[in-house]
């Protein structure tokens, strides 16, 4: 079947190409040139035709311009421009919307996704597998701080969460046209992309990769960023943060009962006796503590939904380089207009 797709699509530069590449940047001027020249080679020897679809996500470098003389240069190395930075996460929806090719692979752009790992990936698609996710095989690129951090989270959203997410897969993978039209239909704006590749499930395997070490600039990523996108990840895929707070309420409920009787019994026998103003006072900010905790986890819970129920377009496009407007399909959002 993909024998025949291939020859089809041969000559593509109207049609739908056989693989389209998605690579979101936000200020990656330097790394758009080193990674084509990587990037293009590999994909001529691979696929029939092919498109690269760079999403500029708010740069404020000269990343565009040097995105529509690549259009210029080579059209098949196009571009969509989105109003402002929203994320990586938004990004790669956005790509995705755009993407028309008979499977998709989503790439960084600081080649630190080795692009000689599509040709494997590609032969992986060919023998049917629809969601074919690289697995990097060590964190060498990143500091011991967030490896540690996120070996920890992996763990955790392992036993709380309602996927499990393969060890060491992440954003770099390549899935079928069938899988892009399952996630284009995701529309959430709390996005965590490595949650919704495992939960549309679809045929997957892995193909282990090395991480290179980012070629030019540093990580978009700090601390703060990486735990609000913790923080994402785990309450889009489990209550269990809320649930939590009722087996708290339920032991808190059984201990003060326990400590009623110890005091009935203690003033039955040796009478009244007041003091007891530390323990109170102990009592009253741990409970009080424990409430505000989980008030605040409600509360995270709720913000959440508040920002779906907005029900807000994902991203503002402002520019594309090569692409069409989106139009109205089976699998994309509701009624796609320019703004979706
Ligand atoms: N990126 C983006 N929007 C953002 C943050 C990052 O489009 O808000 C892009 C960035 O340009 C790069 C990719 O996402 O192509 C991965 O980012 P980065 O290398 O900073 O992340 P890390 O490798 O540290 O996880
Ligand atoms: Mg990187």
């Amino acid at each position: 079947m993909n024998e025949a797709r291939s020859m089809t699509r041969s000559d593509a530069v109207s049609r739908d190409p056989e693989l389209s590449v998605v690579a979101p940047v936000w200020n990656e001027s330097e790394n758009i040139g080193p990674l084509l020249e990587r990037l293009a080679p590999v994909l001529d020897s691979c696929v029939s035709s092919f498109e690269i679809i760079f999403v500029d996500d708010g740069s404020t470098d000269d990343t565009l311009e040097i995105l529509r003389a690549a259009h210029g240069a080579d059209p098949r190395i196009r571009a969509v421009s989105l109003s402002r930075n929203f994320g990586k996460e938004v990004a790669i929806a956005a790509g995705l919307d755009h993407a028309r090719g008979a499977a998709v692979v989503i790439m960084d752009a600081d080649l630190q996704h080795p692009p000689e790992t599509i040709r494997t990936f590609v032969a992986r698609w060919r023998e049917g597998y629809k969601n074919v996710f690289g697995q990097r095989i060590d964190r060498a690129a990143d500091s011991p701080l967030r490896r540690l951090l996120t070996q920890r989270f992996y763990r955790l959203f392992g036993s709380v969460g309602e996927t499990s997410l393969p060890e060491g897969a992440g954003d770099f993978r390549l899935l079928d046209a069938t899988a892009v039209a399952a996630l284009r239909v995701m529309r959430e704006h709390a996005r965590f992309s490595k949650g919704l590749y495992a939960w549309i499930g679809f045929k997957s395997i892995g193909v282990p990769f090395e991480v290179e070490a980012r070629a030019h600039g540093s990580s978009k990523f700090s601390y703060l960023k990486l735990t609000n996108f913790a923080l994402d990840g785990l309450m889009s895929f489990s209550t269990l943060p809320l649930k939590v707070w009722s087996y708290v309420g339920v032991a808190m409920s059984f201990l003060a009962l326990a400590m009623a009787s110890f005091y009935v019994a203690r003033t039955l026998i040796f009478g009244v006796d007041v003091p007891g103003y530390a323990s109170l006072m102990v009592s009253i900010t741990f409970f009080a503590g424990i409430q505000l905790l989980s008030l605040g986890v409600i509360g995270e819970y709720i913000g959440r939904i508040f920002a779906e129920v907005k029900r807000r377009p994902l991203y503002l496009v402002e520019e594309r380089v090569g692409l069409a407007p989106l139009v109205s399909d089976d699998c994309g959002p509701p009624a796609q207009r320019d703004w979706t």
